[in-house]
């Protein structure tokens, strides 16, 4: 059965719960995709069978010929809130890592195109690769400094001091229209530089130059 459990650098752990992922959160990810920034964050959700903890390696769909990158601070929610201010927004969390909010890209086009839901594009199984999370006392209030290497060559780099939303804006959002609960996470947006996986490629995502994640595609 998969391990469906956050990991966290200090040995303990939290059963994964609903991810939050937000869209457009970086202006220059924005522009690259041909869209605007909104006013109000883009929000989707990935279920727990969407996890995949970093020991694992990235099974590629078949019902996609163009699946892509997306780098992210994933931040870990430790306790359950609920529509709770900028300023406290902090006090919830648990933790902070870095994921992959993996994308079929082909498969977003022609949801977009139609106006549907990204799901089917955004949320199967394995689509959601994390690294283990540093728990508060050791991951500082950030900025956090992304990348990601694909065998190697530094495809993203960003800075989460560019994010539109900051990660307190994010939560104090988010536990307004859903609440949050221990064990959710949110996915803050990607920097730009996103592009394509294929079978074979070794993905690494790295937090403040540290790799916090190394798989391979399959
Ligand atoms: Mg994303």
């Amino acid at each position: 059965m998969t391990e469906r459990s956050w990991l966290f650098t200090d040995g303990s752990s939290i059963p994964v719960g609903t991810m939050y992922c937000i869209g457009r959160n970086y202006a220059a990810h924005a522009i690259e995709m041909g869209a605007p920034v909104v006013d109000d964050p883009i929000v989707f959700i990935k279920p727990p069978s969407a996890y995949l903890p970093h020991t694992s390696d990235i099974v590629l769909p078949a019902f996609s010929q163009d699946v892509h990158h997306e780098v992210e601070l994933v931040v870990v929610i430790g306790s359950d809130v609920d529509a709770c201010d900028v300023s406290s927004a902090w006090n919830a969390v648990a933790g902070v890592g870095v994921g992959l909010d993996l994308t079929a890209r082909d498969i977003q086009s022609v949801a977009k195109s139609k106006g549907h839901p990204w799901s089917l594009a955004k949320s199967w199984k394995g689509s959601a690769p994390v690294s283990p999370i540093i728990p508060t006392s050791d991951c500082g209030r950030g900025p956090w400094q992304l990348g990601l290497h694909v065998n190697d060559e530094l495809r993203q780099h960003g800075s989460t001091a560019d994010m539109e939303r900051s990660v307190d804006q994010l939560i104090s959002f988010v536990s307004g229209i859903f609440s949050l609960r221990r064990g959710d996470c949110i996915f803050t947006g990607t920097p730009q530089g996103v592009g394509p996986l294929h079978s074979g490629d070794v993905v690494r995502a790295t937090l403040d130059g540290s790799s916090l994640l190394a798989m391979t595609c399959r």
